[in-house]
């Protein structure tokens, strides 16, 4: 799918969405279908926005400043499913 800033703001609010009102369908897709693991990018805080709790460790590896409960749960468990991956480099993949 083309990037656009359209196409981005639109997952953006499915993927809020989908992680405050259908908690169950992303904990199935989640376990279900993704595997891999993340690569530490940082690209997934970057999209549409640069998230503001986004930060840099000494070796410029990217770290959640609120990284534990206050995560919210659109970061804590991205990406969902096919439609929510949108970093193409993303160590995770949908089968
Ligand atoms: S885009 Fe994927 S690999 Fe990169 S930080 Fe996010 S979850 Fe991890």
């Amino acid at each position: 799918m083309r990037k656009t800033f359209f196409s981005q703001f639109l997952r953006k609010v499915r993927r809020f969405y989908l992680a405050y009102f259908h908690g169950n369908y992303v904990e199935k897709s989640v376990a279900s279908e993704r595997k891999g693991e993340c690569r530490r990018c940082g690209l997934c805080c970057e999209l549409l926005f640069k998230c503001p709790f986004l930060g840099r460790d000494s070796q410029q590896l990217p770290y959640c400043r609120i990284y534990g409960d206050l995560r919210p749960g659109s970061c804590r468990n991205y990406p969902f499913d096919r439609i929510d991956s949108e970093v193409e480099t993303c160590g995770f993949k949908f089968t």
